[in-house]
């Protein structure tokens, strides 16, 4: 069976990992967001698609769901003493080695897809992970500060601000002119399974689907399209997604991140059970819907989760 999944970064990686237990003959493709990327020391720096490798391949630190394990701060420390930030993105030794490998790489004129490949070589993640695109997309967030607007990066709004101010607006810069990266719209066309795993719907998932193409690609796939909801219980389960769903206009609410992605792109959603009131919602809204527990507590938690979307796809299907 070949399974596709468009993923951020925490979210994604954990679901993703499940998703491997529960289909361990299965051929994963996963579209990784790189709506995050940014640009820090000289360096590119690909968040989510790092993530993704170091959760897969055994390299992430699990407490914190995301850099290396084992880490240590040296260079970020000299960086300081030069008075050279930002001070506020954790930037470890062994991590500053990917992002110098990678730079290096797209210097020699190695497009990000190729990079990455080489990339999941050393960490062999088991799934095939390929960028949204290749071209630079940059997620701006619009905020007010002191009565004016302005645009920040993803990540100065989300690390250094912790979304603590109302996001306006958030634009995937670069998305309307970027091309998917080669095998994505392959892999969708050809894919017997889609899967949106419990990733924030805006700056994550949302950002992917930006991409000219892509959402296209999805809504006219063969396969069923089954996602996980992020939100349980009105909430995040973690993070701030709420705040990025504010500026979309959509409440942060299981059923209301189902009608935003709709029908047209959706067959089947997953609530929490905790949620199960929003069964009826999401299945007026055309989505066949079931409530299951969506806790990524554990591994075993989190591969039944895919179980689950992998049986509510079966019933879509047929
Ligand atoms: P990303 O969007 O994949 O980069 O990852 P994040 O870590 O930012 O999380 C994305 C979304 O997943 C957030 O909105 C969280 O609320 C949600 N999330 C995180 N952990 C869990 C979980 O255990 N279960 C569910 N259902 N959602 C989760
Ligand atoms: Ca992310």
């Amino acid at each position: 069976m070949r399974i596709v999944v468009l993923a951020g970064g925490i979210g994604g990686a954990r679901f993703l990992r499940g998703l491997k237990q529960a289909a361990p003959d299965a051929e994963i493709t996963v579209i990784g967001n790189t709506g995050d990327d940014i640009h820090l020391f000289g360096l590119k720096v690909c968040p989510d698609l790092d993530t993704v490798m170091y959760t897969l391949g055994g390299g992430i630190n699990e407490e914190q769901g995301w850099g290396r394990r084992d880490e240590s701060f040296t260079v970020k420390e000299e960086l300081a003493a030069y008075g050279v930030g930002p001070e506020w993105f954790g930037l470890g030794d062994r991590d500053f080695a990917t992002h110098i490998v990678r730079t290096q790489m797209l210097g020699a004129g190695y497009p990000l897809s190729a990079v990455t490949e080489a990339l999941c070589d050393r960490w062999r993640p088991g799934v095939r992970l390929i960028p949204m695109s290749d071209d630079r997309v940059e997620t701006h967030v619009a905020i007010e500060v002191d009565g004016e607007r302005r645009a920040v990066h993803f990540q100065e709004y989300w690390v250094k601000l912790r979304a603590s101010v109302d996001a306006l607006a958030v634009v995937p810069v670069g998305a309307e002119s970027a091309k998917p990266a080669p095998g994505v719209l392959e892999a969708l066309a050809e894919a017997d399974l889609i899967l949106f795993p419990p990733s924030n719907p805006v700056v994550s998932i949302g950002t992917i689907l930006a991409v000219p193409g892509i959402r296209e690609a999805v809504a006219a796939a063969g396969a069923p399209v089954v996602g996980l909801s992020p939100i349980v219980g009105d909430a995040p389960v973690r993070g701030m997604a709420d705040k990025v769903l504010a500026a979309v206009g959509v409440e942060s609410t299981a059923a209301a991140v189902a009608r935003h992605y709709g029908a047209g792109l959706l067959d089947g959603w997953l609530v929490d059970t905790v949620d199960a009131d929003a069964v009826a919602d999401v299945e007026a809204a055309g989505i066949r819907c079931r409530a299951v527990p969506l806790m990524m507590t554990d591994p075993d938690a989190t591969a039944a989760m895919a179980r689950e979307a992998l049986a509510l796809a079966g019933e879509v299907r047929g």
